[in-house]
């Protein structure tokens, strides 16, 4: 019986093709976390710098109100991280905080309500522009109704009406925490923006800590 000999492979061998290829994706990982780390780091300073330029425009985070009574816990940062629904990784542009169902949601800072809707992912939803500011609450109870009085949102077992267009100040009730939209469980995702750009509601929580501190001392 005649085999086909087989030559012997020249150049690399497949130890060293496979020593090249962990090599290679070893390298293209530490490359990809460093200008990962390095745009997180900006892009937080960049977050920080906002909330300074607002201070030094003379508000006071001090009176800025917390978002939601009963607070139990913070159940998702923002950031990337698994979907809880999906199972996929995405950017979570909220923060969570769990609370019981029907725990009244409180309107951080004093501004005019510029969006309302209760059809997306978001659940009912109510959108408060406080000068470059915007801050947006989800998963609330209660519905939008279009009205001879325009767009307004409607929660009856919470006593709640707002109207698109209307003047809410700091720390007024502006619905409560409910299931609507796409969540798992009773909390309030909460989004700040500033000057249209998304950025970590922890890093004003932190401010508003910060300077209640400094009034107390
Ligand atoms: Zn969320």
């Amino acid at each position: 019986m005649v085999r086909a000999y087989k030559k012997p492979q020249q150049g690399t061998s497949w130890q060293q093709r496979i020593a090249l290829q962990i090599l290679f994706v070893t390298l293209a990982s530490i490359s990809g976390i460093t200008v990962f780390s390095a745009w997180k780091q900006a892009s937080v300073q960049a977050q920080n710098n906002n909330v300074a330029r607002t201070a030094q425009e003379g508000r006071q985070w001090s009176e800025a109100s917390f978002p939601v009574e009963n607070f139990q816990r913070y159940t998702s940062p923002y950031g990337y991280r698994k979907s809880p629904t999906t199972g996929r990784v995405q950017f979570h542009r909220g923060l969570d905080f769990a609370a019981p169902l029907g725990s009244y949601i409180r309107n951080w800072w004093g501004g005019k309500v510029v969006g309302l809707s209760d059809h997306t992912a978001c659940g009912t939803m109510v959108v408060i522009q406080s000068g470059e500011w915007q801050h947006i609450y989800c998963h609330l109870k209660g519905t939008v109704q279009r009205t001879s009085d325009g767009l307004v949102m409607v929660d009856r077992g919470g006593g709640i009406r707002l109207r698109k267009g209307q003047r809410v100040e700091t720390g007024r009730r502006i619905g409560r925490v409910g299931m609507t939209g796409r969540t798992t469980g009773p909390h309030l995702h909460w989004e700040l923006k500033y000057e249209g750009e998304h950025l970590d509601p922890a890093l004003v929580l932190r401010e508003m800590y910060n300077q209640q501190q400094a009034a107390t001392q």
